[in-house]
């Protein structure tokens, strides 16, 4: 396996994955990460954007799968429900078990799945142990949160390294 703090694409955002492309790499999940790449964490429900987002990839028999590590019990149900897909929230990213049980759920194998999300050492580091090919993309907003900003600085190198593999 690659360096497994790699990703193995970086876009810019979500809205970049077209189900074309992701019907031409064989992929049929798009298992994706919650706060900072599908919502910014102020916002509490799917835009209109996400919302075509998520019909064009029904209408291209790909399925889209929350996988949080989120603690707030109504924010990922609640945003889920919304737009009307599945989640598994508390995923504990980096660990795999969340990733499992969402492929379990699907019945879909893991090479036709992809994981989509901002954070280098929960997003991408368990998409790549699990076995998932992993897609980073920018965080939506880091807002004025010093944690969030200091760990978008330590996630530098390997954001650099997965753009240069592209
Ligand atoms: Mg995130």
């Amino acid at each position: 396996m690659a360096f497994p703090l790699v990703p193995a694409h970086v876009a810019g955002s979500i809205f970049d994955l077209t189900p074309e492309a992701l019907r031409s790499a064989g992929i049929r999940l798009v298992l994706a990460d919650l706060d900072n790449t599908l919502v910014s964490y102020e916002e509490r429900l799917p835009s209109p954007a996400l919302r075509r987002w998520k019909e064009a990839l029904d209408a291209a028999d790909i399925r889209l799968f929350v996988v949080s590590n989120s603690r707030k019990s109504r924010r990922c149900p609640d945003f889920c429900a919304a737009l009307d897909i599945p989640c598994v929230r508390h995923a504990g990213k980096p660990g795999i078990s969340g990733f499992r049980r969402a492929l379990e759920e699907t019945g879909i194998p893991p090479e036709a799945a992809i994981m989509v999300g901002d954070q280098i050492f929960t997003d991408i580091w368990g998409a790549n142990r699990a076995g998932i090919r992993a897609v980073l993309v920018k965080p939506i907003a880091i807002g004025k949160n010093p944690l969030r900003a200091v760990r978008y600085a330590a996630e530098t190198p390997f954001r650099l390294a997965g753009k240069r593999r592209r």
